[in-house]
């Protein structure tokens, strides 16, 4: 463990493009970020693990630990059809997981690249932040990085590392203008017939 406890950090990621910004400005920030990557609402698994190995790459990259817990839920997504429901559940399931890991492996501080996404429900995902951090006795680090957002695409772009087209659960992908690519591309994967990024 590093010598400043007052810095180490461990944050929520969902995929590697999100998490290049938002680790860049904690180490510049002398931070010590610890990535945990539990996201049951990426889905199918096929593409739970291809943001998983893109992630690994950043984290190798950067000589950060990243920690794995477990894998796609998406018979439990497929289920709920109320889409507002959906996302709650989504953000709390997640943040709740990532609350609960800082607890138990001695974290005081954690947070989540979901913040630096304009695309995701920032107020939802603050107060959220801040109830499961007085709950479990953690500080949240309420970050706004999403004015990094372009730039961390674009660092994502220059690491060759895998830019997904939609948000993650099944509901998400029926949604995205790309999903016949994608399902083509889920195939090709599952068959083995192209490497992973
Ligand atoms: S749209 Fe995104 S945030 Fe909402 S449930 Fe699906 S994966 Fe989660």
């Amino acid at each position: 463990m590093p010598s400043d406890p007052d810095k180490i950090i461990l944050v929520h990621t969902c995929c590697g493009p999100c998490a290049e910004y938002p680790t860049r400005e904690l180490l510049t920030a002398q931070y010590q970020p610890t990535l945990l990557y539990y996201n049951p609402n990426i889905q199918p698994q096929i593409e739970w693990r291809r943001r998983c190995d893109s992630l690994r790459k950043l984290a190798d990259l950067l000589e950060l630990e990243l920690i794995v817990v477990g894998s796609a839920e998406t018979e439990k997504w497929e289920l709920m059809r109320d889409k507002a429901e959906r996302c709650r559940y989504c953000y709390n399931t997640r943040l709740r997981k990532a609350a609960r890991y800082a607890r138990d492996h001695g974290f005081t501080i954690f947070t989540t690249t979901l913040l630096v996404s304009p695309y995701q429900d920032r107020e939802q995902i603050l107060a959220l932040g801040h109830k499961l951090a007085s709950q479990y006795k953690l500080d949240f680090f309420a970050a706004d990085w999403r004015p990094g957002f372009r730039a961390g695409q674009q660092m994502a772009k220059d690491h060759a590392l895998y830019r997904q087209r939609y948000c993650g659960c099944v509901h998400s992908l029926s949604e995205s203008k790309f999903k016949d690519k994608i399902l083509t591309e889920h195939l090709a994967l599952e068959n083995d017939t192209v490497p992973f990024d």
